[in-house]
């Protein structure tokens, strides 16, 4: 069965049901695929853009796209979602009593939805529609729910096979964030779709921020870190229950707003604290790993791990729950020893033991790095990165390396002196000649190193230390009390001055208050024009009663921020804003939009400030002095010198914009044929050319034509 359509009319699809100008990535492929009806497995990670790949279709399809979903939750998110754009979507489960049942299945008959989502346990139910007179295609998921092999298994998702039997022409398409082969051998496998074309995407999400730092007063540094991200929604991940519960109280006498997520919680405080995160009334969750699987909520700008997490799959998907909107996003990881040591005692005694232990290694390794930290990770996952990300700790800040053969002996000989008996700690209060009871008890003063590293700090030690561990050139003995012991390498040093090369003990600055502009908090003013629609976006979000961000993405927000679209065809050129959102919402953003640019213009009416612009420029005022003057950005003004000039005041256009440059944009124009939107213009440079400039060249080539 196939449904033919082309291009043009796919984007229109795309523009009109989601407000997307392109497709990202595979998805155009993907969604050819399916309307040509053949069966399609897709991995792509969190937050890449899997829904579109099957809900797009579902609006071509003449019949009702059956969505296998395992979570209520994130059932119910995603019918939101498509309600909000308009498309008739519902789901069908066991939350919902037999009238209400009956009535989506009556709706199914009358051809009246476009996508029913429905968990496996309740396709019982669907019984009489489970056939190709009503249904066009099937969606599964999380499709890797169905491999034992995968780390979410659910039984129920094992019985999946029976749809291809029944329905042999329907085109199934299986969607996963989870890459590994044997995971997805077993879903086409089960599934019983040998053929399925697979796409295969990226994994990197280029988005989000990387950082390591010593974990030394986390809750501090914590606490810092979101003030700096005001109002920025973030989960803070924690080993333990206690630990989320001490962050949250820190936070919250913080005035951050915070809630604890564990699974000692009542099944409906959980429910509670996910909502109030989610509609966007908690800023910050302190959660176990239990926390976020079904949540689709696209504007989690930042996760923090505040203790390492017990393997690079759980980090990677933990972090991957930011950012989901594509714009950017903050992963930072605490790295202390003591966490190591607490997740190897976990692991000590499991089943697969060995493999734990393996995994924690891997982990560890990135987290002590010296080298672009996304090249680590998607190497972890079998993806080559060619060039270092430039957007890690390690790629903005490399560290230098010098000679520390000599700080290694002394560390090597404490060890050696102490008969390989002591753990790190001891040995550096022996370097440090500290005379506490320990030392004293086990006479260690007595030991000949003792005192000779006096002059360097303990936390110092202690990174030298970590790093002799991490070349092999000593090793921690986990079941020795953790004791510190020479390797095959250490005499090498001791004895055949091996040279050790040491990095200097990285230690997170935080900025000074008085120091530079940039230290300051970037914190958003609460007056600028993101924050209103903000507010506005979260006004609407609660008398809707859906997640603020289905009413609009952050992205969206930030590009009306940017745009400031004053008019129902500008206000649809934004991302994220289709037919639907346009009719619904358009009014009050504009308004918003438009009370926000007259309520930065001083005295005259607002039609005619670029009049008053006019008067500043003529007295001989540059841009930036008028800009300074009335109190409105640079962009503003020179779009009143692009009015002006073309109203046919005496303007000297040349001043502002170079000749190529309006070259440049008729070329656009010319190539574009003419295109409606400024944006189709910034698009074309590549974001390279700004609105200002394009809007100035626009007003030449108008007067030109
Ligand atoms: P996934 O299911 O793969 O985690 P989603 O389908 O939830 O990802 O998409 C993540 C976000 O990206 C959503 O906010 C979605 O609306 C947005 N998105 C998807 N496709 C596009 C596109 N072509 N252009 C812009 N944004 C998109
Ligand atoms: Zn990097």
């Amino acid at each position: 069965m196939t449904t033919t359509v082309n291009e043009a009319q796919l984007l229109t699809s795309l523009k009109t049901h989601f407000g997307y100008d392109r497709f990202r990535g595979d998805q155009q492929r993907i969604i050819e695929n399916v309307l040509e009806g053949k069966d399609t497995l897709v991995i792509m990670p969190t937050g890449g853009g899997k829904s579109i790949c099957f809900q797009l279709p579902a609006t071509l399809f003449k019949g009702v796209t059956l969505v296998i979903s395992p979570l209520i939750a994130l059932m119910k998110d995603q019918v939101d979602g498509l309600k909000a754009n308009g498309i008739k979507a519902a789901f069908y489960n066991s939350s919902q009593d037999s009238t209400e049942q009956q009535g989506i299945i009556d709706d199914i008959l009358n051809a009246k939805l476009k996508l029913i989502y429905v968990a496996p346990e309740s396709l019982p139910g669907l019984e009489n529609i489970l056939n190709a007179t009503y249904i066009s295609c099937i969606a599964i998921d999380e499709a890797h729910c169905i491999s034992s092999w995968g780390h979410d298994f659910r039984p129920s998702y094992q019985q999946l096979g029976f749809l291809k039997k029944m329905l042999p022409d329907i085109p199934i398409i299986a969607l996963t964030a989870t890459a590994d082969k044997a995971t997805r051998q077993d879903i086409i496998e089960q599934l019983k779709v040998p053929h399925a074309d697979q796409f295969i995407s990226s994994f990197d999400r280029e988005n989000i921020e990387l950082e390591v730092r010593p974990a030394d007063g986390r809750a501090s540094q914590i606490v810092r870190f979101i003030k700096q991200h005001a109002n920025e929604s973030g989960i803070v991940y924690c080993l333990s229950r206690k630990n989320t519960e001490t962050i949250a109280k820190k936070l919250n006498e913080n005035g951050i707003n915070s809630d604890a997520y564990h699974a000692g919680l009542s099944f409906d405080d959980r429910t509670r604290v996910q909502e109030d995160f989610i509609f966007d009334k908690t800023q910050v969750v302190c959660a176990t790993v239990a926390f976020g699987m079904g949540i689709d909520k696209s504007n989690v700008r930042w996760v923090i791990h505040h203790n390492m997490p017990k393997n690079i799959e759980g980090y990677y998907q933990e972090i991957g729950r930011s950012g989901r909107d594509g714009l950017k996003a903050n992963a930072l990881l605490f790295h202390s020893y003591a966490d190591v040591i607490q997740l190897r005692k976990f692991a000590s005694g499991a089943s697969n033991e060995d493999v734990q232990i393996a995994k924690l290694e891997r982990m560890k390794q990135f987290s002590e790095a010296t080298t672009c930290r996304r090249k680590i990770l998607l190497s972890y996952f079998g993806e080559l990165l060619e060039e270092n990300c430039g957007n890690c700790d390690v790629c903005k800040n490399p560290p230098k390396f010098f000679d520390g053969t000599v700080i290694a002996q002394k560390i090597l000989s404490t060890i050696k002196r102490v008969k390989e008996q002591e753990a790190t700690g001891t040995i550096i209060d022996v370097l440090r000649g500290a005379r506490n009871a320990n030392i004293l008890e086990k006479a260690l003063d007595k030991t000949k190193t003792f005192g000779i590293g006096h002059d360097t700090s303990w936390k110092d030690w202690q990174q030298y230390t970590i790093q002799l561990i991490n070349q092999g050139i000593c090793e921690i003995a986990f079941h020795k009390n953790n004791a510190l012991q020479l390797t095959a390498f250490s005499n090498k040093v001791l004895f055949n001055n091996l040279k050790v090369f040491l990095t200097a003990p990285i230690e997170y600055k935080e900025p000074v208050k008085t120091a530079t502009r940039t230290a300051k908090p970037k914190r958003t003013p609460s007056n600028s024009l993101f924050e209103r629609l903000r507010k506005l976006r979260y006004k609407i979000s609660l008398e809707e009663n859906i997640p603020a961000y289905l009413v609009f993405s952050d992205a969206s927000l930030k590009e009306m921020e940017q745009i400031r679209p004053m008019s129902a065809d500008e206000f649809l050129t934004i991302s994220g804003v289709g037919q639907r959102k346009l009719e619904v919402y358009g009014d009050e953003f504009i308004a918003e939009i438009l009370d926000f640019m007259g309520s930065k213009i001083k005295k005259p009416k607002k039609t005619e400030t670029h009049l008053v612009t006019y008067e500043l420029y003529k007295s001989g005022l540059s841009i930036d002095a008028i800009s300074e003057q009335r109190k409105l950005k640079a962009p503003t003004i020179y779009s009143h010198i692009a009015k002006l000039y073309s109203d046919g005041k005496d303007i000297n256009i040349y001043d502002f914009i170079a000749k190529s440059d309006v070259e440049a944009v008729h070329q656009a124009k010319i190539e574009l044929n003419n295109p409606k939107t400024l944006k189709e213009y910034f698009d074309y440079f590549n974001e390279q050319m700004d609105y200002f400039k394009i809007r100035l060249a626009l007003s030449v080539i108008d007067k030109q034509d």
